[in-house]
């Protein structure tokens, strides 16, 4: 057991939530789309999206991710994506009978380099089925490219799973006509247990994406495409609706843990010494706090050292996704700056109910060593 765990996930209690329990207890419509699913539905593209574009809600965003490649991928063998991310990215697409190819990261925002991508895009041609670039750690990445993409045929899905409650102008993917999967996972800043949603402005893809989630049947329960399983049972989608009544404040706290984190690593001194933090813009809904180490040190150590302080952290996304046994035959560009960075990183504690003290506890281990 560590003094300060790495996430220590606190979702709505089951207070906020019975009174939706008690409706699903009086309907008994569990699942299939029901009343509080469609609700949720109705009350985050409202809350998060200003009613602009539709969204469906998916068991997980694994699932999302899986669904929205195999709906809207053209012919062609190839998923392009980084490598700096989770694994489900590539695993979705390999699902939908693709292959993973990398693209390496930018240096400053950490997430897929336009630049290599379009390089690759010229050079592969029809043989790329599908984009999925992933924002990573939930940054408001400038999805502009990404529209024009989707614009000339070449679909793009988001991994955004890490992305609810990021904004900049607008929620973050809101207005994107490829789509964009978010998770509603445990870990994430809007944790419900498992969950997720799809986004697109497209209404047509979200209609048929929620076909799909459905096994595939229209009105008539005949199966016309692929489809699988993938609803939010009403019990989810419950805690979900509590989750949006208190999810200001619970942003919030987050929020104030990040700023503490700010001030300390300010006086401490750490940006001197080469310690980096992402290039972000606008507001990250930060489920973790992510930092390089300099460069001359080495993130392992950095790990070791805060544990023997009783401090847990991670280095996430290293090994990368092409250093994993199952993707290493994967083709992929360089990975000078993925391998780089996967050196450097280290996510720092930061949950809801953190306090000061053991924020600058964090902050004085990675100062004094
Ligand atoms: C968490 C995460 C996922 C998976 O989300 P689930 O809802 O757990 O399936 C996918 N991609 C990235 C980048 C993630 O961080």
């Amino acid at each position: 057991m560590y003094e300060i765990p790495f996430l220590r996930p606190k979702l709505v209690e089951k207070e906020a939530y019975a009174d939706y329990f008690r409706q699903i207890d009086d309907s008994r419509i569990y699942t299939n789309y029901g009343t509080l699913n469609t609700l949720f539905e109705q009350r985050l593209l409202h809350e998060l999206f200003r009613n602009k574009g539709s969204a469906v809600t998916v068991n997980n965003a694994t699932t999302g991710l899986m669904l929205a490649i195999s709906l809207t991928k053209r012919r062609g063998k190839y998923a392009l994506m980084p490598s700096f991310t989770f694994a489900a990215t590539p695993l979705a697409a390999m699902w939908c009978g693709l292959e993973p190819y990398f693209i390496d990261i930018r240096p400053n925002d950490w997430c897929m380099d336009e630049e290599l991508l379009k390089h690759e895009l010229d050079k592969l041609g029809d043989e790329v089925a599908v984009v999925v670039p992933y924002a990573a750690f939930g940054t408001n990445m400038d999805i502009s490219g990404y529209q024009s993409l989707q614009e000339r045929g070449i679909p793009v899905v988001i991994d955004a799973a890490a992305s609810v409650g990021s904004t900049l102008d607008g929620h973050f993917g809101q207005g994107f006509e490829g789509t964009v999967v978010f998770s509603f996972h445990a870990t994430k800043g809007f944790g419900i247990g498992e969950g997720g949603l799809i986004y697109s402005a497209d209404r047509p893809v979200i209609d048929a994406l929620r076909q799909m989630a459905n096994f595939g049947f229209d009105v008539e329960r005949d199966s016309r495409q692929i489809g699988l399983n993938g609803k939010l049972s009403e019990y989810a989608a419950a805690i979900g609706l509590a989750t949006l009544q208190a999810y200001e404040q619970k942003k919030g706290r987050r929020e104030r843990v990040y700023g503490w984190y700010m001030e300390e690593l300010a006086e401490a001194g750490l940006p001197d010494q080469g310690w980096t933090l992402q290039d972000v813009r606008g507001t990250v809904a930060q489920s973790f706090f992510s930092m390089l180490c300099p460069a001359a040190s080495c993130n392992l150590d950095v790990v070791r050292m805060l544990a023997a302080h009783g401090i847990q952290s991670r280095t996430y996304f290293a090994p990368s996704c092409h250093q994993q046994t199952l993707f290493q035959s994967c083709p992929s560009t360089s990975m000078t700056v993925t391998e780089q960075i996967g050196s450097r990183i280290v996510n720092l504690p930061l949950w809801e109910d953190m306090n000061r003290s053991q924020v600058s506890k964090v902050v004085r281990c990675l100062r004094h060593g």
